[in-house]
């Protein structure tokens, strides 16, 4: 008998995880963080609904945090079995789960500090450097796209990765296997996050495959469409020339994987164009954004921009005059001191923490200053109170005036839109459709179209922790 149970995720964005059950054989789909608010992320801290020991295998489609973010809380609790994802999806996730381990690690330290005065008792962080170094040793069994494996030799069991169009490396999974007594093999395809296809940094995503029993699809933009992707690039270059010709600093804050990267190569095509003089300074600060910016470099099979031949293991899509890497944090301070016109990139994405709050406050007050917001703003950050217009917030415990110019740009999103999500899951027509990775109301919306154009398909919005029979 084969069964799913859906173990994050689940009328939720974040914490995917899926559990497959084909006979005697147990598989994971994902082991993704909660994130939000912390509600939402104490659950990290909960009790898996399963027997982390008692697992064959992890499928990993992609290496952000809500994917692979809870994968050492497995190997400390005696996970031991092969994880299986794309080359690149492998080294993304170790720099995803060390940096991820170094966040949890500061975030204890201060609670220590804030809480131990008061007798309070701060609860040890989820997991430690150690956990990432061994459960990355657990990523066994690289795949590339279209080439299926047999997880467990004679059993009729496949496991095949598919491109996904949504990170580098970041895969839709298919599963097929044939239980004992029935002469069908069975298919699952779970899209894992899944993105619109026409962008430079991945490969268009694969179409759905044929005769799919169960499809587990994302929802994030369920309930509504992007702005056309060719305007966002406009309004992206516009808002850099014109702060450049008011001699100003335009501050894009970045999460530091897939968006950085291209927001990065359409900097470095203004230069390459003319569009941009290529003597002001763009700054990359981030040490992770470095970092993951050399992976794309490193697995350019997997980048869309590398296919046309223009790029090279030589000629980097990012290459560009004067930019500049910022690893230490003496670098970064010193951007501070150049004057004239200059470009930052630095995280986070929602400027709640990292290096970009040292440049809105140096820079927020300046009215030849732009701030381009590219990333969605979540409730209650900063980076929201910007976006609604606040005159004046506080860094550090300052005040800062707000007399920038505040760009929102929305079209740069590596998911789905709703369109997009339609037609791949009347494409897939499967036999049941599980809807995940998305708020209520996208959910909601989602189904309620899908239900009338799909009048043969099952269409479930499953809850946390419940199961359904293949
Ligand atoms: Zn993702």
């Amino acid at each position: 008998m084969a069964t799913i149970t859906f173990h994050g995720a689940a009328g939720t964005v974040t914490g995917s995880c899926h559990l497959l059950k084909l006979g005697r054989y147990r598989f994971l789909m994902d082991c993704g963080q909660f994130q939000g608010p912390w509600e939402l992320e104490k659950m990290n801290y909960e009790r898996f609904g399963f027997n982390p020991k008692g697992l064959t295998g992890l499928i990993l489609s992609h290496g952000h945090l809500d994917h692979c973010g809870r994968i050492p809380v497995l190997y400390k609790q005696g996970f031991d079995g092969d994880i299986y994802c794309t080359p690149p999806t492998r080294d993304i996730a170790a720099l995803i789960m060390m940096d991820s381990a170094h966040i949890l690690k500061e975030e204890f330290l201060w609670k220590q500090r804030r809480l131990t005065r008061a007798g309070i008792k701060v609860k040890e962080p989820l997991y430690s450097v150690e956990d990432v170094f061994y459960a990355h040793q657990l990523f066994t069994r690289q795949i590339l796209y279209d080439k299926p494996v047999e997880p467990v030799p004679g059993v009729k069991l496949t496991f095949k990765l598919r491109e996904a169009g949504h990170i580098l490396g970041a895969s839709q999974v298919v599963v097929e296997f044939k239980e004992k007594k029935s002469r069908k093999w069975k298919k699952i395809l779970y899209t894992g996050d899944i993105g619109d296809g026409g962008r430079p940094m991945v490969n268009d995503p694969a179409g759905p495959e044929q005769g799919i029993d169960a499809l587990i699809m994302e929802s994030t933009y369920g309930d509504r469409d992007h702005r056309s992707y060719e305007d966002s690039v406009l309004e992206l270059e516009e808002a850099i020339t014109t702060t450049v010709k008011r001699r100003g600093t335009v501050l894009i804050p970045t999460f530091a994987l897939e968006r950085t990267q291209e927001i990065l190569y359409h900097i470095a095509e203004m230069k390459r164009s003319g569009k941009l003089s290529k003597r002001v300074p763009v700054f990359l600060n981030s040490p992770l954004a470095i970092n993951i910016t050399r992976l794309y470099e490193k697995h350019r099979d997997f980048c869309q921009v590398f296919n046309d031949g223009r790029f090279s293991r030589r000629r980097s899509p990012f290459d560009m005059p004067n930019l500049k890497f910022t690893e230490t944090v003496e670098e970064s301070k010193a951007i501070h001191n150049v004057a004239g016109p200059k470009i930052v990139l630095a995280g986070s994405g929602m400027m709640t923490g990292g290096r970009i709050k040292h440049h809105l406050k140096h820079n927020l007050w300046k009215e030849n200053t732009t701030l381009i917001v590219v990333g969605f703003q979540a409730m209650g950050t900063l980076g929201r109170k910007l976006v609604d217009g606040a005159k004046e917030v506080r860094i550090f415990g300052e005040p800062v005036a707000v007399r920038a110019r505040i760009y929102t740009i929305n079209g740069f999103s590596a998911h789905a839109d709703r369109s997009n999500l339609i037609q791949y899951a009347k494409a897939a027509r499967p036999e049941k459709l599980f809807i995940v990775h998305g708020e209520p109301h996208a959910q909601g919306a989602l189904r309620k179209t899908l239900a009338k154009l799909l009048p043969h398909t099952e269409i479930y919005l499953p809850r946390l922790g419940e199961s359904f029979r293949i």
